[in-house]
């Protein structure tokens, strides 16, 4: 299958079966997605989600967040992963965003890396989400969904992986597509378990297409070994019967 062919699938499939797909954080504004988004790095959006109520309560505005200290933001997001970093880049990031942007955030990915706390992955995220961007951002599921399905070929890395979606698919699609590809992920094209069998893309995916294949040939080694074992057993009773002959 041609990987032009294979994107206008992937595409075709998600157009008509998960038109609006989106992000699983909870969120009313760009300052909250942001501050969810730099929580939500190796974490669950399910954690996050049940932090940032409070955390929004009690810093509901860039300014009132800028004010605040690391020791008093990591009392409200003490269980999600990575907390005291966390929380300096909360407090670093809010500053910034008030110095050097009045509070608003900035729709580039280059202003938007230069705050504390935010990567390539989340400026994608804000670029993607909020201002419909054709920015892709790669987190383990984009990278590992991609790669299996074949969407990317020898992408080693998140960058290389970015690089090859934004080229190939369509340039209206890229930021929907990041959804499609983290959703997929989550539920279905699972790390270690992947739900291949009620999978509907697994027609164009190339490690289904492997696994086939490797499995049709364990198939096949073992009818050979099956049948070797056979014969073997048979020469040997050949044997015996020939020297139970000369005793007789
Ligand atoms: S067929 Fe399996 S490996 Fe391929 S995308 Fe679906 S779940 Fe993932």
């Amino acid at each position: 299958m041609l990987r032009k062919d294979r994107y206008k699938d992937f595409v075709d499939y998600f157009s008509s079966h998960q038109p609006e797909a989106e992000t699983e954080l909870k969120y009313e504004n760009p300052y909250q997605l942001l501050v969810a988004v730099i929580l939500s790095a190796q974490c669950t959006d399910k954690r996050i989600n049940q932090v940032t109520p409070k955390l929004f309560e009690h810093f509901p505005t860039p300014e009132s967040l800028a004010k605040s200290s690391s020791e008093h933001v990591f009392e409200y997001i003490r269980s999600v992963s990575y907390p005291n970093n966390k929380a300096k880049h909360l407090v670093g990031m809010a500053k910034k965003l008030v110095d050097n942007f009045n509070g608003i955030v900035p729709s580039s990915i280059e202003d938007l890396q230069t705050m504390p706390g935010v990567g390539r992955k989340t400026a994608n995220v804000i670029a993607s989400v909020i201002f419909n961007a054709p920015a892709m951002a790669v987190d383990t599921h984009v990278f590992r969904v991609s790669n299996r399905i074949g969407l990317t070929r020898n992408a080693k890395t998140p960058l290389a992986v970015e690089k090859q979606l934004v080229e190939f698919l369509p340039k209206e699609k890229i930021h929907i597509a990041h959804h499609w590809l983290i959703l997929h992920g989550r539920y279905v094209c699972l790390a270690r378990s992947p739900k291949c069998t009620s999978c509907q893309l697994a027609h164009i995916c190339k490690y289904y297409a492997q696994s086939q294949t490797e499995g049709a040939l364990r198939k096949v080694e073992n009818i050979q070994l099956k049948k070797s074992r056979e014969l073997k057993k048979k020469q040997q009773a050949k044997k015996i019967a020939v020297k139970l002959k000369k005793f007789e």
